[in-house]
């Protein structure tokens, strides 16, 4: 059975982009008679709000993407992040990393010709080698850390992973090009790819349908899937919507609300072909 999801931030109120992707998610369910499922990504507490939480439910009602079952709110799963969590420093993958972001920006200034990934600079390893006692004296002590995966390590305990995505076809991950990604942080006990391969699990999540820019990054999450022996699922990437300017609508964006167009006049289905455009 097919079960997809549309997973949002709850940061603002849902644009044309969104009504793509949740109308997507939705529409790849129902062709196959699967579940549509509906989870708020609301693990950046300073970012998110419940009025958009209320938005976003608002708007997918008008839009007619009814989801199945009950909505799942990330921030309620930490019992589950931390679990996972545990899995992966039990495994001997994790570290602690001092580092602020100045640091890190100062660090790879000095090295000059810093190895980029496909999402910028990619993290120097300046707390890899620390001694785990040493480490263990900063924590007692209170410093500031966050958790980092080891990844070349990691991947070469994992093996080869192969994925698919319907579209874009077969890939051999190669998760090492983003470096040392964070796993958690003080302010967020699950980072975005750490908690979105545990819930996708958690809910059958089958097809994991999103936007096309987090398609590299679906590298990192086959090998936290391969580690914690979670079941990897079928991907399609689809395009991003732009906006007039050529480039990807933001939250910014107003006039692209859905809200905005709702009160403009426009019934839902004016609002799907506009975005289907
Ligand atoms: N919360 C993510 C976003 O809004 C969704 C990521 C995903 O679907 O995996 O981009």
């Amino acid at each position: 059975m097919i079960r997809t999801r549309f997973a949002p931030s709850p940061s603002g109120r849902l644009h044309l982009g969104h009504a793509y992707a949740a109308w997507f998610a939705w529409n790849a369910a129902l062709r196959a008679d699967g579940e549509f499922l509906l989870r708020i990504e609301d693990l950046d507490q300073t970012r998110s709000r419940v009025e958009y939480e209320a938005g976003i439910i608002e708007d997918l009602i008008w839009l007619g993407c009814h989801w199945h079952g009950a909505v799942v709110r990330q921030s309620e799963r930490a019992p589950a992040h931390q679990e996972y969590l545990t899995k992966l420093i039990d495994l001997g993958h994790v570290y602690p990393c001092f580092c602020t972001r100045r640091d890190i920006l100062r660090e790879i200034a000095a090295a000059g010709n810093a190895p980029h990934g496909p999402s910028g600079p990619i993290y120097p390893g300046t707390c890899r080698s620390i001694p785990r006692e040493e480490s263990k004296e900063r924590i007692a002590s209170g410093e500031n850390h966050a958790l980092r995966l080891n990844i070349i390590q990691a991947a070469q305990e994992a093996g080869p992973i192969r994925w698919k995505d319907i579209d874009a076809g077969t890939f051999e991950a190669k998760p090492e090009r983003f470096g040392d990604i964070i796993l958690a942080r003080k302010d967020a006990p699950a980072a975005y790819h750490l908690a979105v391969v545990i819930d996708d699990a958690a809910s059958g999540v089958t097809l994991v349908t999103r936007g096309d820019d987090l398609l590299a990054a679906t590298d990192i999450q086959v090998l936290l899937q391969r580690l914690l022996g979670l079941p990897q699922p079928l991907y399609h990437h689809h395009r991003l919507l732009l906006g007039s300017n050529g480039k990807r609508l933001a939250k910014r964006d107003q006039s692209a609300t859905i809200q905005s167009l709702r009160e403009a006049g426009y019934s839902p289905d004016e609002v799907l072909n506009k975005c289907q455009i």
